[in-house]
């Protein structure tokens, strides 16, 4: 019987309380001027955030999942070509590139980290492959370095980084968006940049590549009624420009926060997890900054644990139950059940704790004296 009131998975209510002057403000300076579809906001927030991924130039998006399409078109990739991803991500990965043409071919994933794991991606490359696309899953970057290095070795292949769960998360000192040919990266509301609806953004500095996705995003047109390419409307509204700019300034204390409260969870779970054998808590690559995107542990038999918090009123969600070559929509590829053995462990383990930047300590207190059932 839940005795306390429920815990919200993601609060998206305390920076709305703490911003509402703000926003409303900006989002007003919108109304006035009218200008709701590329008005001035776009840029100022683009120029923003290349600076903040360290690229010469960051195009704002409609989602996510259309940032990966306008990398993917960017890089003519299309029918007949092959991209290396994972089968252990949200759909976007795999979808965007079936929606160009193209096939997913997946690799396993690194059972610690739950990113590709960059052994095995050099015995997938045929040559039908155009890219990879490794994905920054829960906050963490695999090491693009490697995986840059492996790419460069096969004739400069691309590689574009689905860094929609990290935008924020550092390694070595270089931000997620701007350590691969395009990064990419989603504000959807509960990503770590979220705005107040569907939003994305790509990252690159190749001046050619940025001024393609720039066209594509757009029609496939730079100039009205010019339209060299086949493109798509794409585009990130005004309003969602300017929400995200009144909510900037609080941007890195929330990088900070996030980093700090997974840290104690951590703490505070290592000891019924890891050493006393019941599962894991996150592994953290040494150079890396973890987001926590989502604050991800494993234990097999994971549905006792959820159902006791449950019963508290503290919620917990599966990212991701069922790996994507197990996906009907992925049947065309031609995989099984045990083509990869650590991305499906990982499916059957996993789960996740509520987890955001104004999540205080009594409240998770609260969630590890359940969680550990003491
Ligand atoms: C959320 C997400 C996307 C898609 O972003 P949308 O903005 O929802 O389209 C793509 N890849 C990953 C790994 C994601 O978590």
């Amino acid at each position: 019987m839940a005795t306390q009131t429920s815990i919200p998975f993601i609060d998206l209510q305390s920076p709305w309380r703490e911003l509402e002057p703000q926003i409303r403000q900006a989002m007003d300076r919108v109304l006035g001027h009218g200008q709701f579809i590329m008005g001035p906001e776009v840029a100022e927030l683009e120029a923003l955030l290349a600076d903040y991924a360290g690229v010469s130039r960051a195009l704002t998006t409609a989602s996510g999942t259309v940032s990966l399409e306008l990398a993917l078109r960017a890089l003519d990739i299309g029918p007949g070509d092959e991209v290396i991803t994972v089968p252990f991500t949200w759909i976007s990965t795999a979808e965007t590139i079936a929606q160009v043409g193209a096939r997913p071919v997946f690799v396993d994933i690194d059972p610690g980290t739950y990113n590709i794991d960059i052994a095995l991606i050099e015995a997938a490359i045929t040559p039908r492959t155009k890219a990879i696309m490794p994905v920054s899953l829960f906050g963490q970057m695999p090491d693009y370095d490697r995986i840059n290095a492996i790419a460069a070795a096969h004739g400069g292949l691309p590689v574009i980084e689905d860094g929609a769960q990290s935008f924020g998360a550092t390694r070595h000192g270089r931000r997620s968006g701007g350590v691969t040919t395009i990064g990419s990266t989603s504000f959807f509301p509960a990503k770590p940049l979220g705005c107040y609806g569907d939003g994305g953004a790509v990252f690159t500095s190749d001046p050619e590549l940025g001024m393609k996705m720039e066209a594509l995003r757009n029609h496939g047109g730079l100039q009205r009624h010019d339209h060299p390419y086949i493109g798509l409307n794409g585009r990130f509204d005004t309003l969602q420009a300017a929400i995200l700019l009144a909510k900037w300034p609080r941007f890195a204390w929330e990088v900070q926060r996030r980093q700090a409260v997974g840290a104690r969870y951590s703490e505070l779970l290592r000891g019924y997890l890891d050493e006393g054998g019941r599962g894991r808590t996150p592994h953290i690559e040494p150079g890396n900054t973890h987001l926590y995107a989502q604050y991800t542990i494993r234990m097999a038999g994971r549905e006792r644990v959820q159902e006791r918090l449950k019963a508290q009123g503290i919620p917990t969600a599966v990212y991701y139950p069922k790996c994507l070559h197990e996906q009907p929509a992925f049947r065309f590829c031609g995989y099984h059940r045990g083509d990869f053995p650590q991305a499906e462990q990982a499916a059957g383990e996993v789960f996740s704790l509520p987890m955001h930047p104004d999540l205080d300590e009594a409240t998770q207190d609260r969630i590890i004296k359940v969680f550990t059932g003491c």
